[in-house]
C-alpha cells in the first residue's frame, strides 16, 4: 500500500530496516497496529479515501500497517514490485493460482509438490472448469509437450518436497514466455537469501512464511510477490474481497523473524551440509539427497541457480520403514514433527505423513520410499545433533 525508496542495501540491512513505518512516537521496533478498522478526519476525507484520491488505511482485511510493513520488507529483499502477506502459506498459494485464472483454462504443474499444494491444483482447481496437467517438472521438455492454447499458469517448487529434487527455473520461465503462461514458484525450501525466481524469470513467487521466515514455530503466515501490474489487475480484488489476510500480530512476528533470517538460514544450512556428509557415509543409510553435494542428481542446475545449499536433507534408510520409525522414535534432540524451517531440528517420515495420501506408486515416482526421511536443521550445536542422530542410527542400523 505504501512505496518504498528504492535503495541499494544489501539484504541483510533490508531485513532489518526495510519497509519500516514509525509512528509519531518513534518507537525502535516495528509496532503492531492491531486494529480492524480506521477512523477518518470528516465525511470528505472518508469519501476521498475510498475515492483513492487520498492514500491511507481503509480497513485491515485490505491493508494494516504492520502488515505492509512485512510486505514492503519481502519486496526489498525478492526485488519485486508489490505483495500482499497472507494468513498462511496456502492461502498465497492459492490466490496466487486462482485469482488470474477462469474455467476453460489449463494449469501445467510439477508433480512434486507440497501436499496440499498438489491438492489445489489437481482436485481444488478442476472444480471450477480449470484444468491441470501435472508432470515430472525435472524433464524441460514435458513443460512445452503440456502446454494447450489454453494454458495460463505453470507451477512449480524447488527444491521440492521432501526429495529436494531441483527444477530449471529459468528454462521453465521460457517456456512460460511462449507459452503466453505465467510461472508461479513456491520458493519455501530455497528460501528468499539462497534463489531468486523473479531474477531467473518466474512471474510470481510464493512463500510460507510458516517456515524459515518465523523461523521459531510460532505463526502461520505467507507471502505473494510479483510485478504491479499483475497484482492490481488480478489479485488485489481477490485479495480485497476473499479475505486470505494476515494477523497485525502475525506479520509482526514475521518481521522481526526476517531481521534474523540470514543468521538462522546460513547456520541451519552449515549445519546441514556437515550432517549430510556424515550421513553420507554411514552404513545404516542407503542414500542421501542434499543440494550442494556434488552426488545431487542435478548438482549442476543447483549451482546455476542457488546461491546456498539447504537446511533439509533427505536420506533413505536401508532398512526401510522399520528402520526409519526406529531411528525417529530413538532421536532425544530431534523431534519428530511435519513442520521444517524451525530453529529446533525436526524429522518426518512423509510416507506415513505428509504424503500420506499419495498413492504408493506416486510415491516411488516423487523417489520417495518406507525408509525416507526429511531432516529439517534447526539451531542446536551441530556435534549435539550429530551425537543424537548417531545414537539413533545404531539403534535403527
Ligand atoms: C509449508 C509449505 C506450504 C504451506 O504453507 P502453510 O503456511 O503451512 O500454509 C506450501 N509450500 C511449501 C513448499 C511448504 O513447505
Amino acid at each position: 500500500m505504501t512505496t518504498e525508496k528504492k535503495r541499494n542495501w544489501k539484504p541483510q540491512t533490508t531485513l532489518v530496516h526495510g519497509g519500516t513505518l514509525r509512528s509519531q512516537f518513534g518507537e525502535t521496533s516495528e509496532a503492531i497496529y492491531l486494529t480492524q478498522g480506521y477512523v477518518y478526519e470528516s465525511s470528505e476525507r472518508a469519501e476521498a479515501r475510498f475515492k483513492g484520491e487520498e492514500p491511507g488505511f481503509i480497513y485491515s482485511r485490505y491493508a494494516n500497517p504492520t502488515v505492509d510493513m512485512f510486505e514492503r520488507r519481502m519486496c526489498a529483499l525478492e526485488g519485486a514490485e508489490d505483495a500482499r502477506a497472507t494468513a498462511s502459506g496456502m492461502a498465497a498459494v492459492t490466490a496466487a493460482v486462482l485469482c488470474g485464472l477462469k474455467a476453460g483454462d489449463h494449469i501445467v504443474a510439477a508433480r512434486a509438490l507440497f501436499g496440499s499444494c498438489r491438492w489445489v491444483v489437481e482436485t481444488l482447481a478442476p472444480k471450477y472448469g480449470i484444468d491441470c496437467s501435472i508432470i515430472d517438472g525435472s524433464v524441460i521438455d514435458n513443460w512445452q509437450a503440456a502446454v494447450k492454447p489454453n494454458t495460463k499458469l505453470f507451477f512449480l517448487e524447488s527444491p521440492t518436497n521432501p526429495t529436494l529434487e531441483v527444477v530449471d527455473i529459468a528454462a521453465v520461465a521460457e517456456i512460460a514466455n511462449s507459452a503466453g503462461a505465467r510461472l508461479v514458484v513456491d520458493n519455501v525450501f530455497a528460501t528468499p537469501l539462497f534463489q531468486k525466481p523473479l531474477e531467473l524469470g518466474a512471474h510470481v513467487v510464493v512463500y510460507s512464511a510458516t517456515k524459515h521466515i518465523d523461523g521459531q514455530g510460532r505463526c502461520l503466515g505467507g507471502v505473494i510477490l510479483s510485478d504491479k501490474k499483475w497484482i492490481d489487475e488480478h489479485l488485489h480484488d481477490y485479495f480485497r474481497h476473499t479475505g486470505p489476510s494476515l494477523s497485525p500480530f502475525n506479520a509482526w512476528a514475521l518481521l522481526k523473524g526476517l531481521e534474523t533470517l540470514p543468521l538462522r538460514v546460513r547456520q541451519q544450512t552449515e549445519s546441514a551440509a556437515r550432517i549430510a556428509d556424515v550421513l553420507a557415509e554411514h552404513p545404516a543409510v542407503a542414500r542421501v539427497i542434499y543440494p550442494g553435494r556434488p552426488d545431487h542428481p542435478q548438482a549442476d542446475i543447483v549451482k546455476k541457480q542457488m546461491s546456498g545449499g539447504s537446511t533439509l536433507i533427505c536420506f533413505d534408510l536401508k532398512g526401510d520403514k522399520p528402520a526409519a520409525f526406529a531411528l525417529q522414535n530413538a532421536l532425544d534432540i530431534i523431534k519428530i514433527s511435519n513442520n521444517l524451517g524451525d530453529a529446533k531440528s525436526l524429522i518426518t517420515h512423509p510416507a506415513t505423513t505428509t504424503h500420506k495420501n499419495l498413492t504408493d506408486e506416486a510415491r516411488a515416482e516423487l523417489g520417495m520410499g518406507g525408509g525416507t526421511l526429511r531432516l529439517s536443521v534447526g539451531l542446536e550445536d551441530v556435534d549435539d545433533l550429530l551425537n543424537d542422530l548417531d545414537e539413533a542410527l545404531t539403534v535403527a542400523g
